[in-house]
């Protein structure tokens, strides 16, 4: 092509220009590329997370890293602590989920709610007065926030806090729809993970009493038996059923007696470590299980529960006070049993804990016997 008012230097620099325009696009490009796999990674493997400590915990360990930033928190909106006491009882592991905020209100999120449109991201400077709350731990670190609404069906569920150092980063003339569409996604996988973990807590528990059901406790006391003998330590067992039951409920009504269960469940309870596991087992019998506990132990906590329960009457709620009491049978696996399969060890561990409760029946309820 001919030109006839460029020199050969003006073309040169002209030529240098572009390939360095061109460079600059193709790291550019590369950069976003780079960005979009690692997003995509993210993605995958929070949809890939089964429980809610693994999605919250991936979230909190992948996100500052793939989108470079100094703060990620999340805020659930969780008005009776529904969410918090179902996944506290699952044993979810809060220590370290301290970027894991649960709020009672939806204003809390400090979202606008205009026309009853769904809310939208809120980016710009970092105001202590204002995020704070969002940021406990990074809030002095920060030059610039977005706060993305966690959105199901419309329906706020809760906020994606993102915090840099960097007063560029979120500026409220930010196009929003990258971290949109982040967020939607992150609140399709926390719904879902807290549906089913709310599934397998129903699953697990009486909902009578709130403690566990006998699914739970056969299960456990299989793991605990599998766990005592790689780690050589005793797993007891008790048997516990409350004494004349039935004419519990032909004197104070049938759902006199459920409130019967529920304060027996609660006295039991009240009586064990944290690494105790109670389960109501069938009508008016519960079954307990002590972790690292021997016989001796074990018949020490019976004898507490066996005399916190007989000590005060119940208080039922028209103003009855009724005297209740329970006969507990104890059992303990104190000899490593590595012979035999762990299902018949756990049966026999079961079976002799039925019997000495039959033996505390027989010789005049309200008393403890343990297994010879
Ligand atoms: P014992 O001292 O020998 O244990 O006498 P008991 O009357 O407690 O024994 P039994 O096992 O014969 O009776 C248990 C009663 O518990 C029978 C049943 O009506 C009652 N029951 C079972 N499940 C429930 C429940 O969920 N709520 C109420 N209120 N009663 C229940
Ligand atoms: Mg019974
Ligand atoms: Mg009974």
């Amino acid at each position: 092509m001919h030109l006839p008012d460029a020199t050969p230097r003006d073309l040169i620099a002209e030529n240098e220009a572009l390939r360095a325009h061109m460079a600059y696009l193709v790291e550019q490009a590369e950069r976003n590329h780079d960005i979009m796999c690692r997003h995509q990674a993210f993605d995958l493997e929070i949809v890939g997370a089964s429980t809610f400590q693994e999605l919250v915990g991936t979230i909190f360990r992948l996100l500052p890293v793939i989108s470079e930033l100094d703060a990620v928190t999340l805020a659930l909106l969780d008005a009776d602590a529904d969410i918090y006491t179902v996944m506290h009882k699952l044993g979810v592991d809060f220590e370290p989920l301290a970027d894991l905020l649960f709020v009672e209100h939806a204003v809390e999120l400090g979202f606008q709610h205009i026309d009853g449109a769904p809310p939208r991201p809120r980016l710009g400077s970092f105001d202590t007065a204002q995020h704070r709350s969002m940021f406990p731990h990074a809030g002095g670190r920060l030059a610039s926030v977005a706060r993305v609404p966690l959105l199901r069906n419309k329906r706020l569920i809760g906020s994606l806090n993102l915090g840099s150092r960097d007063p560029q980063r979120f500026t409220a003339s930010m196009a929003t729809d990258f971290i949109e569409h982040m967020a939607s996604i992150i609140a399709i996988c926390l719904e879902n993970v807290i549906s089913n973990e709310m599934l397998k807590y129903i699953g697990l528990t009486d909902p009578l009493t709130g403690v566990y059901n006998r699914r739970y406790i056969d299960r456990r006391l299989l793991e605990e038996i599998a766990r005592a003998r790689r780690q050589e330590y005793a797993v007891s067992c008790m048997f516990i059923d409350v004494d004349f039951f039935k004419l519990v409920n032909d004197k104070v009504g049938h759902q006199a007696g459920d409130e019967v269960l529920r304060e027996v469940a609660t006295r039991i309870k009240t009586e064990l470590r944290l690494s105790d596991a109670l389960a109501r087992y069938g009508g008016e019998e519960f079954v307990v299980l002590l972790v690292d506990a021997n016989l001796p132990a074990a018949a020490l906590v019976a004898e507490r529960i066996r005399s916190s329960v007989a000590g005060t009457p119940v208080d039922l709620a028209d103003g009855v006070l009724l005297d209740v009491s329970v006969s507990i049978g104890v059992a303990a696996l104190e000899d490593v049993d590595r012979e035999h399969p762990i299902e018949s060890v756990a049966q026999q561990l079961v079976g002799q804990a039925d019997v000495a409760l039959y033996q505390a029946k027989e010789s005049g309820r309200n008393r403890v016997v343990t297994a010879s």
